[in-house]
């Protein structure tokens, strides 16, 4: 296993979800995939 924090230097491109949608920058899930459409909150299930 790949440390999946600081491969790509930011933390939009942190891979959170394995299983999700491809990202340009290769990974897959990035967090910044799910900032862009704001359901974040609902990965993390805060409620
Ligand atoms: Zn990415």
């Amino acid at each position: 296993m790949e440390s999946i924090i600081g491969q790509s230097g930011e933390i939009g491109h942190t891979s959170i979800h394995f299983s999700g949608p491809k990202c340009d920058c290769g990974n897959t899930g990035c967090l910044d995939l799910y900032s862009n459409i704001n359901s974040f909150e609902l990965i993390v299930d805060r409620k």
